[in-house]
């Protein structure tokens, strides 16, 4: 278990707890802060990757201590978590409204609406983030006039779906620890967090509860599954002509078991991976 998961879950997964998701956990001062942050002045992704590739040249105890005061602030206010499919859906089905809304990441990096970002709330009439997901002028300037639209969880999850076969892992977000208000679409390049966490080494994002494995007698060595891996985990034995997953690097967020046609691949419990178990 992750360390919200131990603070906001009572040692269970912590997403999956309905009261997580309650707005009442978002005071009125925490919801200012929060607009000030993705409204006003959302954080720039202009020069995040200099400011970083920066931090990354910089003696090592700066390094620690500017990777240490981020990662503890980000936790605090906007931390996230890879889930996989499976959890996708049970997620939906106890939440009451989704809106789809742009990624404030693509819009950062590409400077495009991209709607790949779902606002979750039991709130059947979430107002309060709403406010946050409309603060960004041209962020929600979508085909809805307030930038946010209304979707049904059935279609909000076949979505979803597409999404991973296009190879996007599933990531849940806090707006103000532990207040769960967005379910996102996320690849390596186009997804701050995602940079922040794999190439810069300054998490922003815990990796899944579960690892994949390969099951190799099923495995018929087609290596799709390495095409999708964003994290780098799977690696080929030439002699074996078969893929073989590192439970290391992998954050357990399913996209390769998605698209493998032998259905080799499963995702396990982290906790039953030893190598795994305590790396988040
Ligand atoms: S996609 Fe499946 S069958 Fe193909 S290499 Fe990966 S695990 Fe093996
Ligand atoms: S190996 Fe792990 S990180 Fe890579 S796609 Fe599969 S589940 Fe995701």
């Amino acid at each position: 278990m992750c360390e919200f998961c131990m603070q906001h879950g009572e040692g269970k997964k912590w997403y999956l707890d309905a009261k997580n998701y309650g707005e009442d956990l978002l005071s009125d001062a925490k919801l200012r802060k929060l607009q000030h942050l993705f409204g006003n002045h959302p954080p720039s992704g202009e020069g995040i990757h200099e400011q970083m590739d920066k931090l990354d040249q910089a003696p090592g105890f700066i390094r620690r201590l500017m990777r240490g005061k981020i990662v503890r602030n980000m936790k605090k206010l906007h931390y996230g978590q890879i889930v996989p499919i499976e959890d996708v859906e049970r997620i939906f089905e106890f939440v009451n409204s989704i809106v789809r809304t742009s990624c404030i990441c693509r819009y950062l990096t590409l400077k495009e609406e991209k709607r790949y970002c779902y606002g979750i709330s039991l709130n059947p009439n979430s107002e309060k983030l709403s406010s946050i997901f409309q603060g960004v002028e041209g962020f929600s300037s979508g085909p809805d006039p307030k930038g946010t639209e209304v979707v049904s969880k059935e279609a909000a999850l076949a979505s979803f779906r597409e999404h991973e076969k296009e190879g996007l892992c599933h990531s849940v977000w806090t707006f103000a620890t532990p207040f769960i208000g967005g379910i996102c679409n996320c690849d390596r390049p186009d997804c701050l967090a995602m940079q922040m966490t794999v190439v810069h080494n300054t998490p922003t994002m815990f990796r899944a509860e579960y690892v994949a494995e390969t099951k190799a007698t099923e495995c018929n060595g087609c290596r799709q599954c390495m095409r999708v891996c964003q994290f780098g985990a799977i690696g080929y034995s030439a002699s074996q002509k078969k893929a073989d997953i590192d439970p290391r690097k992998c954050y357990g967020c399913g996209i390769c078991r998605s698209v493998c046609k032998q259905d080799a691949i499963i995702l396990k419990d982290r906790a039953q991976a030893p190598a795994a178990a305590n790396i988040w």
